[in-house]
This record gives structure tokens, C-alpha cells and sequence, in this order.
């Protein structure tokens, strides 16, 4: 569902630390599907509908302009070896937009042209249309994974586990780096056994030139108070997991939002299970960050 198509005013590079060096401004805002820990609609006063930027070239044109000023990248770090890479699906998800518009396309086309970076997402939609893009490896796509049972309670709308996981040798071939986020994830009693049947599934059906790529980010569950008292009202069966106050702490965000997240010593126990999963099931899978 398109809101509007509106201007981007203020365009601005944020840094980034963990799954890219910048967070570049967005084509767009919001989402057509209804994760219900999302922080997308937190920050839209929790109505999601996507606003698609008309200014596409202009946001292009910054772009170019800041990676230009960076210089070549010189010091291989956790987030790259080559290229300073910039996030650009921090306010939706990418793959659904290239759904509604050219915007994402326009984008990754750009990328192909700045000699030192690349782009990155997330998704949680599978768009198959992508596998024409010819990204040349400058797009870094991360197909956001959990348990299958976990998903149909709180992916509201998205592409169904296996279906991502289906497309991403085709997402390799295709000319993306393809990686994966483990995320949200969320604790509950039997957390563990969840996920084995997923990491068996993705060894399984990931050929050896997608395992060989393949980068994980592990990123546990954050919720917020607000958020919670509206899903209470449309979608209360989540929040038995989503919102646990007896072991969860409040947290500022970056931006200032208050939120919540596993208490500190509880959610490091939570990251080392995580870790040492992920490292005994998929051992070809590094590990960018967890947290
Ligand atoms: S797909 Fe991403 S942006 Fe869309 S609702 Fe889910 S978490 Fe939010």
C-alpha cells in the first residue's frame, strides 16, 4: 500500500557500526507488512503505510557525493573487506518496495557506479523480480531468518521462512552477496530446539558457493512499551513472547526511543547459546556481530 510519493527533505549519512559503516538516507518509509516488533511504525506514530521519495536522483547524488569524500576503504574491518557499505533499508524493507517502485533498483544501479561501496538491506520478502537487477556483487542482501513456528506468530505478512531460504542460491547466482540476519531473536522456554531444524534446513538447501559467502548478524529481540500496548489490542497472542518484563530492562536507543531488551548478564548466557549454535550447525557461516 503506497501513502504517497513525497519529497526527502533533509539528506544526511549516518554512521553506522555493526551491519554497515553509514546509514545512507532512505527511498522511502514504511512497510507493507506488520512484523509486530517492527520499530519502523515507532517512529511513524505506529501507522506504517509506505511513502515512496520522488527525489530519487538528488538522494542518489548525495550518495555519490559522501562516498566520494571517504576515499578509498583501506582497513578491512568486520562489516567489509573491500568497500565502505551503507545501509539503505533502514526504514522498510527493499524488496517489497522494488514491488511498488523503481526507486531500490535506481539505487543499486548507483552503487555499481561508486568504485569504493556497497549497498546493504534486510528482507523479509521474497521478490523474485530482483534476480534481474545484475547487482555485480554490490549488493549485500540479508534474508532475516527465524523458527518457522515463531515467524507465523510475529512476521505478520511476510514471505514464509522457507520461501526465503529457497531463493538465496538463485540470489547468489543472480550476482548478490547474500547473507543472513538471525532476527529477532526471541527467548521462550525451548528457544533452542526451534532453531536446529532451521540451520539443518539452510545447510541442506544452500549450495557451496552460498554457504561460502554466507555472513551471519544475530540480533536479539528489542521491543518497546508503547508498541506492546498497541499489539495488546491487535495481536495480544505475540506479546506472551515479545513481552517478558520479568527479564527485560529498559534501554535508549541510538535515536532516543526507550525500549526494552534482555536483562544484561541473562541476554550474554542468550548470545553465547546463540554463537556456539550457529557455530557447531553452520560452520561455514561467519559470524559478523551478535548482540
Ligand atoms: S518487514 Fe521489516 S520493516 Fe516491514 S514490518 Fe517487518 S520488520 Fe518492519
Amino acid at each position: 500500500m503506497i501513502s504517497s510519493w513525497v519529497l526527502k527533505k533533509s539528506l544526511t549519512c549516518r554512521p553506522n557500526t555493526r551491519s554497515s559503516h553509514f546509514v545512507a538516507p532512505s527511498h522511502s518509509n514504511g512497510c507493507t507488512m506488520s512484523c509486530s516488533y517492527c520499530y519502523v511504525p515507532r517512529r511513524k506514530g505506529y501507522a506504517n503505510p509506505i511513502s515512496i521519495f520522488v527525489n530519487i536522483e538528488q538522494i542518489g547524488k548525495y550518495i555519490s557525493r559522501h562516498a566520494a569524500k571517504q576515499g578509498m576503504f583501506m582497513q578491512p574491518d568486520h562489516v567489509d573487506d573491500k568497500y565502505w557499505v551503507y545501509e539503505v533499508g533502514e526504514n522498510g524493507d527493499c524488496s517489497a518496495d522494488a514491488a511498488i517502485c523503481d526507486n531500490v533498483k535506481d539505487i543499486m544501479d548507483l552503487f555499481k557506479t561508486i568504485p569504493n561501496s556497497k549497498l546493504t538491506f534486510a528482507t523479509k520478502f521474497v521478490n523474485r523480480e530482483m534476480l534481474t537487477y545484475d547487482p555485480q556483487l554490490k549488493t549485500r542482501i540479508r534474508f532475516s531468518l527465524m523458527p518457522h513456528k515463531m515467524s507465523k506468530l510475529v512476521d505478520v505478512r511476510t514471505s514464509p521462512i522457507s520461501d526465503r531460504i529457497d531463493v538465496m542460491n538463485d540470489f547468489a547466482d543472480a550476482g548478490y552477496e547474500v547473507n543472513v540476519n538471525f532476527a529477532p531473536v526471541i527467548y521462550y522456554e525451548g528457544w533452542t530446539e526451534d532453531w536446529l531444524p532451521l540451520f539443518e534446513e539452510l545447510y541442506d538447501k544452500l549450495n557451496e558457493k552460498t554457504k561460502k559467502g554466507l555472513v551471519a548478524e544475530i540480533i536479539f529481540l528489542t521491543h518497546n512499551e508503547q508498541l506492546h500496548d498497541v499489539n495488546m489490542s491487535w495481536h495480544p497472542k505475540a506479546e506472551e513472547v515479545l513481552w517478558t518484563p520479568e527479564l527485560q530492562e529498559t534501554k535508549f536507543s541510538q535515536t532516543g526511543g526507550k525500549n526494552v531488551r534482555y536483562k544484561r548478564g541473562f541476554k550474554k548466557e542468550l548470545v553465547d547459546k546463540m554463537v556456539e549454535m550457529v557455530n557447531q550447525h553452520l560452520p561455514h557461516c561467519r559470524i559478523r556481530y551478535a548482540f
